[in-house]
């Protein structure tokens, strides 16, 4: 335990020597993003609800106080000189100006005195749930993301008592539950590609076919969306969320300026990049909840490269060259927001015209999606258990 906390801590001064010349500097909000986690009575999940802020620099979050509020507990939370980008995100943040829920209730505003900053002020049943928070660096350090989560203590309570068995516990079927969530949709097309071809044809497509494929293997398949229909990112985490399901696996076609770029990447969170920070749990409560997202993104990094393989081997035959961007580290709302493994492939470029033909092409599809649903049983075989 002592150990874990001087971690953070020794991350915190090395973050904040590092930033002491932009010590001054105005830092943006680029978004912010709230999941309620609203799941059904027979679906036991870790989080009540999550908060996500993205930050365009690294960002420092002050614990301001601690208070009671009769049986609930109230914790101010700032953001020192951070200010929403503008006036979309403005709106994002109005949106989360007031919200409450089963146990909780927060409050999100911008604040000019006494220093400007975003003040977060969260206030909860102690007996219902614990606040912890996580921030997230990615690779270059230029994007910083802050995970509050809503942690069930019901749930650690199960997790204490039976072990680490946690995809298990999640809900009654047998079967594994697979949310597989075919990117864009609707009003919204993703990527345009050579050809007429838009990204969400693309991606429904072979989404379709990796549930169809599955299904025959015995999982329990549920689809963000199943027809040209518009959904927001929010959405499809609050449903993934709500599922109680046991993976979540994204299906994106790639775009690039350059028409040249061609090849096959996939995506997870790193736990690397994830730096737990203050909570308001016990010790045991925390270093379960440490524990499990320890091994839950060591899961989704797992996914990430069988997914990349299966893929790799399934389509070679028929595509001699398709080149492997690898499995790398990404901070996607789908990825941070669920509860559950998960990953995001690119299954190649519409932008190239010869890879674009092959993508609008059905028995490349189906190969495709064959690739994903090996990934996804090797994942069961080898990782999940
Ligand atoms: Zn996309």
């Amino acid at each position: 335990m002592v150990k874990k906390y001087s971690y953070i801590v020794s991350f915190f001064i090395f973050s904040v020597a590092m930033n002491m010349q932009a010590a001054t500097q105005i830092n943006s909000l680029k978004s912010v993003y709230y999941h309620p986690s609203e799941h059904a009575a027979d679906v036991k999940s870790i989080e009540l609800g999550n908060i996500i802020f993205y930050f365009e620099a690294a960002q420092r979050v002050d614990l301001l106080s601690v208070d009671k509020v009769g049986q609930h507990e109230r914790r101010t939370f700032f953001f020192p000189l951070a200010q929403a980008k503008n006036d979309d995100v403005r709106n994002m943040v109005e949106e989360l100006a007031n919200i409450s829920s089963k146990g909780y209730s927060f409050k999100l505003e911008e604040v000019e005195k006494p220093l400007k900053g975003i003040r977060l002020v969260i206030q909860f049943d102690p007996a219902l749930m614990g606040i912890a928070y996580e921030v997230i660096e990615s690779y270059d350090l230029v994007k910083t993301s802050i995970v509050f989560r809503f942690n069930n203590k019901d749930f650690l309570n199960t997790l204490r008592n039976k072990g680490d068995h946690v995809l298990r516990l999640t809900h009654n079927s047998h079967k594994p539950r697979v949310i597989i969530d075919c990117g864009h949709g609707g009003d919204d097309d993703g990527a345009l590609g050579c050809h007429g071809i838009k990204e969400k044809d693309i991606n429904l497509n072979i989404g379709i076919a990796v549930a169809y494929l599955l299904k025959k293997k015995g999982f329990d398949v549920l689809m963000t969306r199943i027809a040209d229909e518009t959904k927001t990112l929010s959405e499809r985490v609050n449903f993934a969320n709500s599922s109680g399901a046991d993976l979540f696996v994204s299906i994106h076609s790639n775009s690039a300026a350059n028409d040249t770029a061609v090849g096959l990447e996939t995506f997870s969170v790193v736990p690397s990049c994830v730096h737990q920070a203050t909570a308001s749990l016990d010790s045991v409560h925390l270093d379960l909840i440490l524990e499990h997202h320890k091994s839950r993104l060591k899961k989704s990094r797992a996914l990430a490269h069988s997914l990349q393989a299966s893929i790799l081997t399934t389509i070679r035959p028929i595509h001699e060259n398709l080149r492997d961007r690898k499995a790398k580290q990404a901070v996607l709302l789908v990825l941070l927001g669920t509860v559950m493994p998960s990953a995001l492939v690119e299954v190649g470029f519409i932008s190239n015209p010869a890879e674009a033909a092959r993508l609008n092409n059905k028995r490349y599809q189906r190969h495709m999606a064959l690739g994903i649903c090996r990934g996804i049983l090797n994942y069961f075989d080898e990782i999940a258990s």
